[in-house]
């Protein structure tokens, strides 16, 4: 398939709409990224890599690390994991606070806000020093040891955070955080600050194509039921309140952030990560998800 071609006519398809969305403004640093930007990267689990546009530009993966944090803490909590979180979808915006009031302080799934700064208070219990191996981690998965924690994104984080920190010393109140708030907002807020090309975050999230195991090193990372559980989770949960939509119209289990990038798994073939700002009003990149539905259509490579 000469996917390059194939990414150049969506591209150019999608410049004869106008882009509806707006970047996200709620830090500096995300207000300022220039919108026009486009980039994309598929890589297949053969080690074979496509790019079009900015796909080697690093951006802010905001949410979509997530995965990768949820990743790391269900390989040491296995089962045990879900005393601490739900995996249902959750039909209220991702930084909600009335959801998690009703259900006693258990996050709806580990993508949302709550779920996330959960499985940060697990990291900080289960790990020496969280901040350095959560990046160690990204970086080997990766295959890039120049990944990193944007520290200026971090500080802007924590200085709009006030519902963050709601929602944490809410969980607390129920008996659902461990450790102390500070030290877990700490790594909540550099994991939202990780930065990315489209071409690493594909390669990074490359095992969950390949049922758990990194191809091009043979590590395994989750087991292969792990792997397909986590995929379902991403397939329910990966688009705030738009999860639906995307398994409708793309058909591929996923994760967005409101940098404007996405990443998308098809299970034994490929990831393909694509990025664009400008977001729709659920906060997904507005392009993003037209061009992936436009992909998967042209293609018919979707899981359905
Ligand atoms: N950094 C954001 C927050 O904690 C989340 C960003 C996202 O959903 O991508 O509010």
């Amino acid at each position: 398939m000469h996917y390059e071609k194939i990414f150049e006519e969506i591209f150019h398809e999608l410049q004869l709409t106008e882009d509806k969305g707006q970047v996200a403004e709620y830090i500096p640093e995300l207000a300022s990224v220039d919108p026009n930007q486009f980039g994309v990267h598929l890589t297949t689990v053969e080690g074979a890599g496509f790019s079009f546009g900015d796909a080697q530009t690093q951006f802010s993966i905001q949410s979509i690390a997530k995965v990768l944090s949820f990743v790391m803490a269900y390989g040491r909590l296995k089962s045990e994991i879900w005393e601490r979180t739900n995996l249902e979808p959750a039909g209220t915006p991702f930084n909600s606070l009335l959801q998690l009031e009703i259900d006693m302080g258990i996050p709806r799934n580990p993508f949302i806000n709550a779920g996330a700064i959960v499985i940060c208070d697990i990291l900080v219990s289960q790990l020496a020093d969280p901040k350095e191996e959560v990046l160690a981690f990204v970086r080997r998965l990766s295959g890039n040891s120049s990944i990193h924690y944007n520290p200026r994104v971090a500080r802007s984080e924590k200085d709009s955070g006030s519902r963050n920190y709601a929602m944490i010393y809410l969980m607390k109140s129920f008996g659902n955080i461990d450790n102390e708030i500070e030290t877990v907002m700490d790594l909540y807020f550099h994991l939202c600050s990780l930065e990315m090309s489209c071409e690493e975050l594909a390669t990074t999230f490359l095992f969950l194509a390949n049922n758990g195991v990194v191809p091009w090193s043979d590590e395994r990372i989750l087991s292969p039921s792990r792997t397909k559980r986590t995929n379902a989770l991403m397939q329910t949960c990966g688009f705030y309140d738009e999860a639906g939509q995307f398994t409708f119209k793309v058909g591929l289990p996923g994760k967005s952030g409101v940098g404007g990038g996405i990443v998308a798994v098809h299970p034994g073939k490929y990831t393909i990560a694509v990025w664009s700002p400008p977001l729709n009003s659920k906060g997904n990149s507005y392009r993003g998800m037209l061009f992936l539905e436009q992909f998967t259509t042209v293609t018919r490579l979707s899981i359905f």
